[in-house]
């Protein structure tokens, strides 16, 4: 690992679990490392304590002391960054799918502060298995079940550190054995966004969990990746279009808010003029659409497709699974991108990632860092 692959998050993690003056040794075979951890040393308020030459198995080691006071610069620094802005990417309503643009289509907006916003991940098995899915979901994935306690647990503390919004994902969340009492767990303390493919909702037990949803807390966010099926049941299986827009009907007969999001490759924004005159029909207003590039993690990493997402470029939007809690939802399968070990608790892995945040935009004033947003 460099300092741009995720090392800066370890470290910061790691500096948390150590006493003023104890100290962490870095072996490295990366030439760049030490220089680096000389200045995240100075940024960050450690010392930097020495280094060895290179030895004969082609390493160095680095020691760093932890700063006495056990601060970083994250107390002084907005959690969104300085400068947190997109990429160049357009502004609210500019390239959207069908407006003329070509060269960039996906749907940007500026971060969101570390704090505001938490996604959990209900489970991690889904009915269907998309070639890009980030989260390696499938019928046959280990559904990684986050426990209802655990999920109020999660919801209550995130209310209490002043959290304003909740996301639900997967996995399909519907397949969740209790997700009628997992979102009413969230949405009566917070504004709740469940992400669906909506496929699995027309009737029996998960009919009734959707009904008994609060309206005026829960939108449901569904995957809609085209107006005709071509593109939609190549990406995400055939048969898999048909069953999403018989969902969606159902959803918006229900009364619920509803959002659409597709999910593209680079190389399909023909997609999206149709994709946009069908949610006109339907009249979804412009901020409930979504268009998100795919993530190089999970399937598609496999598949050798997507955006690459790294700590150093990648806006956090922190995420609990049952098993521990996570720099982004689309990376919930990249060890390097795990915050804590741990679902709780969340305020000091919040405080990981504001100090890695702070710590990124100190060594980096221009502090651009690629919003990917997925809701
Ligand atoms: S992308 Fe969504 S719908 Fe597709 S397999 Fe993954 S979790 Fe399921």
């Amino acid at each position: 690992m460099d300092c741009g692959s995720g090392l800066l998050l370890l470290l910061t993690r790691r500096m948390r679990d150590l006493g003023p003056g104890q100290g962490l040794l870095v072996r490295t075979e990366d030439a760049s490392v030490p220089s680096d951890l000389l200045d995240w040393s100075r940024l960050a308020g450690h010392e930097f304590a020495g280094q060895t030459e290179q030895g004969d198995d082609g390493a160095w080691h680095v020691l760093v002391r932890r700063g006495d006071d056990g601060t970083t610069l994250a107390a002084g620094v907005d959690s969104a960054g300085p400068d947190a802005v997109p990429r160049e990417n357009p502004g609210p309503g500019q390239g959207r799918p069908g407006s003329g643009q070509t060269d960039t289509t996906f749907t940007s907006g500026s971060a969101t502060p570390v704090g505001e916003r938490l996604w959990i991940y209900t489970n991690f098995h889904c009915n269907l298995a998309c070639g890009y899915c980030c989260a390696r979901s499938s019928p046959a994935a280990d559904p990684r079940l986050m426990p209802l306690s655990l999920t109020e647990a999660v919801a209550a503390e995130f209310a209490a550190l002043g959290g304003r919004e909740l996301f639900v994902t997967g996995g399909e969340p519907f397949l969740h054995p209790q997700i009628a009492e997992t979102v009413a767990a969230c949405s009566s303390r917070l504004p709740t966004t469940i992400l669906t493919n909506a496929m699995v909702i027309q009737r029996g037990a998960r009919r009734r969990a959707l009904e008994s949803l609060d309206r005026d807390r829960v939108t449901l966010q569904i995957s809609l990746d085209s107006a005709d099926s071509d593109l939609h049941d190549r990406q995400r299986g055939d048969g898999s279009h048909a069953r999403a827009l018989e969902g969606i009907q159902t959803v918006l007969g229900l009364g619920f808010p509803v959002r659409i999001a597709a999910t593209w490759f680079d190389d399909e924004p023909a997609a999206g003029a149709a994709w946009t005159a069908l949610l006109d029909r339907w009249q979804i207003p412009e901020p409930d659409r979504l268009v998100r590039p795919v993530a190089r993690q999970g399937f598609a990493e496999e598949a050798g497709g997507g955006e690459q997402v790294t700590v150093d470029s990648l806006a956090p939007e922190p995420t609990v699974t049952a098993d521990g809690i996570w720099w982004h939802p689309v990376a919930v399968t990249d060890p390097v991108m795990q915050v804590a070990d741990a679902p709780l608790p969340l305020a000091a892995a919040l405080d990981t990632i504001r100090d890695t945040v702070a710590v990124q935009d100190a060594a980096r004033r221009e502090g651009r860092r690629h919003v990917f947003r997925c809701a």
